[in-house]
């Protein structure tokens, strides 16, 4: 058996045309701020990638959208920027328990900056409900942030619900989307969403860039300085070959979606049936229905997910143990404990994240494979019951 790479969640692999569009711009991008043909030529093509990726969302104009450096720094200007635009009126953010460690920290950064902040739980199935939300607005309440769909547990919170009530009652709504775009339909318009969060990579493009969406008359503040580009939120000379890259990849989401789903589906079920039936003591964490096509999670008590992790390397086959982002930190994940797991019960996560290179017999390799390394593992765990 060939290599298997179900790890896009960390990195997802780029796809050819996206690098063939890129590599022209890789040799001579001009710098699109230059008067000169060279900048204008980089220009009109940055604006026709920035078209291509509000398409994805459906939102109403290309303006609206800004490119970052990746998603974590979108989602620090959406929370971050309108924390300093806001401060006046109010101090109140509400997110949910199971945000992104570049939502959480910066969270946290804000508390103490006198920033009150509401986590709002999640049920035993990963999912929010709206109504917690209502309840935790205040007259101080300056923002919602809530994730489309969660990168670990896979499940896809009630979006359309939660921007709903946002514009009822004034409030600004950010979702950071990055595991849901390119893997659900999104659509800003529709969904009553302020501002969103888009990743380059999850979209099959190069890594390192990303960009948020700011819906017209949506008042941020800048929390970078420089030459003023991107409407002035985002200063800084563009990376137009991965803008370029986005672009395409963007193009390409939209137009292959319902292939790519079609495609997925059955190998995520795959594993998800065949791993939960094959070994015992296994579940399937997360939503079972409200899930992304591409996204398996399951855990096994008694043992760690990274020896998993690291014994299934041995055979190539790449799959994660919760957040790439956290996993180096060895701390018991904040997004399984938020589903009412004990500690002891967290630490045997496996997610596998698929793309359109991966096959259904991949899946049933995996599914053959990976009870072996279980049971070793279990024998040699100090928490196996006797
Ligand atoms: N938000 C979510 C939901 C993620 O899963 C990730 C990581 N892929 C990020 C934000 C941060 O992405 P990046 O590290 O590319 O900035």
């Amino acid at each position: 058996m060939d290599r298997i790479y179900m790890n896009c969640g960390s990195a997802s692999p780029v796809t050819q045309s996206v690098i063939r569009a890129m590599r022209p711009y890789l040799k001579t991008a001009g710098n699109p701020s230059s008067i000169t043909s060279w900048g204008t030529q980089a220009k009109r093509s940055i604006d026709k990638a920035r078209q291509k990726v509000a398409d994805l969302v459906s939102a109403e104009n290309p303006r609206e959208i800004i490119f970052t450096s990746g998603a974590t720094e979108a989602n620090n200007l959406a929370i971050l920027g309108t924390a300093r635009e806001k401060e006046k009126k109010g101090n109140h953010i509400i997110v949910s328990s199971i945000e992104h460690i570049s939502v959480v920290s910066l969270c946290k950064s804000l508390e103490k900056q006198g920033f009150d902040i509401t986590y709002i739980p999640i049920d035993s199935d990963g999912l929010i409900d709206p109504k917690n939300i209502q309840k935790a607005i205040t007259e101080k309440t300056i923002l919602i942030s809530i994730m489309y769909a969660n990168g670990e547990i896979g499940t896809i919170e009630p979006i359309a619900d939660i921007g709903q009530i946002a514009k009822e009652h004034g409030v600004a709504f950010h979702v950071d989307g990055t595991a849901a775009c390119g893997k659900i339909p999104v659509n800003v318009v529709g969904d009553n969403i302020d501002m969103l969060t888009i990743s380059s990579n999850d979209l099959f493009g190069p890594q390192g860039t990303g960009a948020l969406y700011v819906r017209q008359g949506v008042r941020i503040k800048p929390i970078m300085f420089g030459g003023g580009q991107e409407r002035k939120l985002r200063s800084g000379t563009e990376n137009v070959a991965s803008i370029i890259g986005m672009g395409k990849a963007a193009q390409l989401a939209v137009k292959d979606l319902d292939a790519f789903v079609a495609h997925v589906n059955p190998i995520r079920d795959r594993l998800l049936d065949g791993l939960t039936a094959e070994i015992s003591e296994t579940y399937v964490t997360g939503s079972r229905k409200k899930r992304l096509p591409n996204h398996a999670s399951v855990r096994f008590n008694y043992i760690e997910g990274e020896s998993i992790i690291l014994n299934l390397d041995l055979m190539g086959i790449a799959a994660a143990s919760g957040s790439a982002c956290t996993s180096k930190t060895l701390e018991a994940s904040h997004v399984l404990l938020s589903l009412g797991l004990k500690h002891e019960e967290v630490h045997g996560s496996l997610v596998f994240t698929l793309s359109q290179d991966n096959k259904i017999e991949q899946a049933d390799y995996v599914v053959k494979v990976l009870p072996g390394i279980v049971d070793k593992l279990r024998a040699m765990s100090p928490l196996t019951p006797g």
